[in-house]
């Protein structure tokens, strides 16, 4: 799994990662530090959290709302990618694919199909899940 933030998009801005960027971040989702510090500051304020509190659509021109979907998009796609790095990961430790399922509420071979092209082939790996 790559840790580096060099490609990663901050969930919030979009900005794409460098190996100067710092992002927090969990499940998928990144915040970048000066999202971080901007929401930081938000928070610390109850009129600042009321001015923020409403959906962001409202107040956007449909440029505006149409410039946000490749945004949203990036961050589908990063928060997809980790969750087939966590699934890769609980292969890499046995985990079965029946468990890796039943995480995600899936059958085993709903999961196998989901993200079996994605594992690394060893010796004794067959075409059906294990
Ligand atoms: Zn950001």
């Amino acid at each position: 799994m790559d840790f580096s933030p060099i490609g990663r998009v901050c969930s919030f801005c979009g900005v794409v990662g460098t190996q100067d960027t710092k992002f927090s971040g969990g499940l998928g989702a990144m915040m970048c530090a000066d999202c971080l510090s901007y929401y930081y500051e938000i928070s610390q304020s109850p009129a600042r959290i009321a001015a923020v509190s409403r959906p962001p659509w409202e107040g956007m021109s449909d440029v505006e709302m149409l410039s946000m979907l490749p945004l949203i998009s990036a961050t589908a796609d990063q928060v997809a990618a980790f969750l087939e790095d966590w699934v890769q990961l609980a292969r890499a430790r046995k985990i079965s694919w029946r468990e890796i399922g039943k995480a995600l509420g899936v059958s085993r071979q709903a999961a196998w199909e989901r993200f079996a092209q994605r594992e690394v082939p060893s010796r004794d790996s067959s075409v059906s899940p294990g």
